[in-house]
């Protein structure tokens, strides 16, 4: 049995519960939180621990689960945790990996552990579709369409607007750009040809409607590079129809081969979560097997999911894995 621990309860914490029942080789042993660990409650019968007590833990769990967020908790929490476990993370800025990559580095390479970051869909699977269509398609073009699904980023922002009590913004893509990637016609898109932004929000007694739109749609970075439309509705209504997490997303390379590019090739990748966070710990738990395997074998240091053999993710041995799935 591989011993997992979760640190930090939220809609990812919650996600790696499911995910380690659902598979049979791993048992949940701890659940580590920053809070009152008699305030948080997990939906099994599973010992709450406080972070600072972690130390306590390292002969008892084999891999550590790190369900933090990834704009302040993860660049801290990796590192720190992997000086006493070995760790998986799900950090999504992608900016920043290479930095997070050095710094977990050190810091597992010092204790003699293995860390996993930025497991997930994207950054995660996209990135083993992105990474294995440029491979084999070398004369070619990489798109990704996010969507239709809920960016939780997109929906803070919003929240953060004066006269907003509630929010959630949805990223679709635009059926068009999506079908002439598909076609093999390899489009160069702007960045409003790709998606287009809804939101739904809820204003606080008295808002000014039409000023909290403005705000809304001209919000570099986040809306004023795309179409965006803002619908409002009422807080029961965000709760009936809004309540979800779900996301969805498309990898394409096109690209051509043979005497001046005649044959054209499309490689496409794509999901359709309806739970972004129990989908993304489902890989989270895969590369937690990994990651013990990994460490079992001696290795060391900061590993992403470009780094691993696909056959260390699954529970079945290397004999099945070739009679069954090669
Ligand atoms: P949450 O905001 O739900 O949780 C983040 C942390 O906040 C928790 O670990 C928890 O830590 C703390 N927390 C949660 N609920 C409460 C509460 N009620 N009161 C106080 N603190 C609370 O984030 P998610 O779980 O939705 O997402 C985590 C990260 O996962 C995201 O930041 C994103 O970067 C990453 N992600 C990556 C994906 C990928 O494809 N690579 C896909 C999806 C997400 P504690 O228990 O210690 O307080």
């Amino acid at each position: 049995m591989i011993r997992i621990g979760i640190l930090g309860y939220g809609n990812l914490g919650r996600g790696v519960e499911y995910a380690v029942e659902a598979n049979e080789d791993m048992e949940l042993v701890a659940v580590f939180t920053r809070r009152d660990p008699a305030s948080v409650k997990p939906r099994t019968n599973v010992p709450v621990v406080h972070a600072d007590k972690a130390a306590e833990w390292k002969d008892k769990v084999d891999v550590l689960i790190l369900c933090g967020g990834s704009a302040t908790d993860l660049p801290e929490q990796t590192p720190a945790f992997a000086k006493l476990f070995n760790v998986v993370d799900s950090f999504d800025t992608h900016a920043n990996i290479p930095a997070h990559f050095a710094a977990v580095d050190a810091a597992a390479k010092a204790a003699g552990h293995v860390g996993v970051i930025s497991v997930g869909w994207d950054p995660g699977m996209f990135s083993l579709a992105r990474v294995y269509s440029n491979a084999v398609l070398t004369n070619g073009t990489d798109y990704t369409f996010w969507g239709r699904g809920v960016s939780q980023g997109h929906s803070d922002a919003i929240r953060r607007v004066p006269g907003v009590k509630d929010a959630k913004q949805y990223t679709v893509p635009v059926p068009a750009a999506l079908e002439a990637v598909r076609s093999g016609a390899n489009p160069t898109l702007s960045t409003r040809e790709k998606h287009t932004r809804e939101c739904y929000v809820v204003l606080e007694e008295g808002a000014d409607a039409a000023a909290v739109e403005k705000a809304i749609v001209t919000m570099p970075n986040y809306f004023s590079d795309y179409d965006t439309t803002v619908h409002f509705i009422s807080e029961e209504e965000l709760q009936r129809d809004h309540a979800g997490l779900p996301h969805a997303g498309f990898v394409v390379r096109s690209g051509a081969t043979g005497k001046d590019g005649e044959h054209k090739h499309v490689i496409e990748f794509n999901l359709k979560l309806d739970s972004n966070p129990e989908f993304t710990a489902c890989v989270l738990a895969a590369y937690a097997r990994a990651a013990h395997r990994l460490a079992s074998e001696g290795a060391k240091g900061c590993k992403t999911v470009l780094d691993i053999a696909p056959a260390y993710l699954s529970a079945r041995s290397g004999a099945e894995l070739r009679a069954v799935l090669l």
